[in-house]
């Protein structure tokens, strides 16, 4: 059986959205890798009384792991260390030695930083923030503020909880040493391994895979399997144990032979990863010509470094002086058939290859909404080309949602075309 776990992340700010959570996943993550099932994320702002009860309630759930983030900082209302010491029913005590290394660093960072700080402020922050529950495990800072395992008591019947930072970076970069701590190894013993696959498909109703789903119900057994689209896209996640690998499989193989060509990545492959490969194996180079999507999809392809040896560069081409001006095309065929329009993404798309001297073209042009609509031409409609020295695809979906849903549906699609388009040939 594996090991479960909660994580309770802390902080107002991203109980009330301020702040988008990139701890909580990225922890689930990290401890899926690690053999440990999640059983629950709470979120809590910054009250101890909250704080307590969100304890409370994970070792309810009987986990034999707690992981916090967030509340380590020097100010008063970073809470998390002294309430978890308590709830352990443990006595925090200053460790001398960690107030030195705190405060050490505390220094270099204010000299790099230039800030005025206050002594007397800083010595006391240093000073709470090296206070350690009796029996804990320190985690050398990452930031300023160190991180801790905190040991249940023998007398309530509670899990360890791993203490650590809120600011992402911090956080991950304690995380290795978090799961080495003598005290997190000792809970997780002999806990099994969970694997983890994804297929993605593309253009694949998601009520499709569920009759997929439901028809080879009785062979997947304990395969947990969730779906989710997004974007276009359809991710098929399962989660299981090593010895189910051999289901697993033939599950994936029932979904690829009726699926086909629409199952683009059965190794957690992104589009992005697949586009990017693609291009750099074949040594072919990709040019953008953007309307409605403005440079989203210029920005997507160039969100891996090393991506400047096959992304030529992108043009804004908002308006019709700009697409005539940017990317050659004939203010004739902009007054005949519409900035939206089947010519127009092919004159973009043949365009950006031709005036960026690149291998692929890629033109965009389409009604992003919420206005400028007509029965025609409704809102999400959006055309797009990508052509190349093997010849063009074009499509002209009608893509739902608010403005910025299909600007990154339109930058998605292109993405696809050109996997498709490098695929083929
Ligand atoms: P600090 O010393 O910076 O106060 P801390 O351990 O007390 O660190 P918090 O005060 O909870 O952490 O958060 C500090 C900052 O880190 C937040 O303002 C926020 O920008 C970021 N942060 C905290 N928690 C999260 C989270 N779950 N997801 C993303 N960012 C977060
Ligand atoms: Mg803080």
């Amino acid at each position: 059986m594996s090991a479960r776990a909660g994580i309770i992340v802390t902080g107002t700010e991203v109980l009330t959205g301020r702040v988008a959570d990139l701890n909580g996943p990225w922890l689930a993550e990290q401890l899926r890798q690690a053999g440990v099932d999640v059983g629950y994320t709470v979120v809590v702002g910054d009250r101890p009384q909250d704080l307590v009860a969100a304890l409370d309630f994970l070792a309810g759930a009987r986990v034999d792991l707690i992981v916090t983030s967030g509340g380590l900082g020097p100010t008063a209302d970073d809470l998390t260390a002294a309430v978890v010491g308590d709830w352990q029913g443990r006595a925090s005590t200053p460790d001398p030695e960690l107030e030195k290394r705190i405060a050490v660093i505390v220094e270099e960072l204010s000299a790099r930083r230039r800030w005025a700080v206050d002594p007397v402020a800083m010595a006391a922050g240093t000073a709470k923030q090296a206070l350690v529950p009796d029996g804990a495990e320190v985690l050398e800072p990452a930031g300023t503020a160190p991180g801790l395992v905190v040991p249940g008591s023998p007398g309530a019947d509670h899990p360890p909880v791993v203490v650590l930072p809120g600011p992402p970076s911090e956080l991950q970069a304690m995380w290795h040493d978090a799961v080495g701590s003598p005290l997190v190894v000792r809970a997780l013993a002999g806990r099994a391994e969970i694997r983890q696959s994804t297929l993605r498909l593309w253009d694949t109703p998601e009520a499709a895979i569920a009759a997929t789903l439901r028809r080879l119900a009785e062979d997947l057994g304990d395969l947990e399997i969730t779906t989710c689209q997004r974007g276009g896209e359809l991710e098929v996640v399962t989660r299981h144990g090593v010895d189910l690998v051999e289901r697993y499989e033939r599950f994936q193989a029932a979904v690829v032979e009726e699926y086909g060509a629409a199952v683009f990545s059965t190794d957690g492959s992104t589009v992005d990863d697949i586009v990017a490969r693609l291009l750099e194996k074949r040594g072919l180079t990709i040019a953008t010509a953007e309307s409605c999507t403005a440079g989203l999809l210029a920005a997507r392809l160039t969100e891996r470094s090393g991506s400047s040896a096959w992304v030529r560069g992108g043009a804004v081409v908002y308006s019709n002086e700009a697409k005539h001006d940017l990317a050659g095309v004939p203010v004739e065929l902009i007054e005949r058939h519409g900035a939206v329009s089947e010519e127009v993404a092919v004159a973009l798309a043949e365009g950006a290859r031709r005036e960026l001297r690149a291998d692929i073209g890629v033109g965009i042009t389409g009604i992003a909404g919420p206005g400028g609509g007509t029965t025609d031409k409704p809102v999400g409609l959006v055309h797009l080309c990508v052509c190349g020295p093997s010849g063009s695809l074009t499509r002209a979906p009608v893509l739902g949602g608010g403005r910025s849903q299909v600007r990154a549906r339109s930058v998605t699609t292109a993405l696809h075309l050109v996997r498709q388009l490098l695929q083929d040939g």
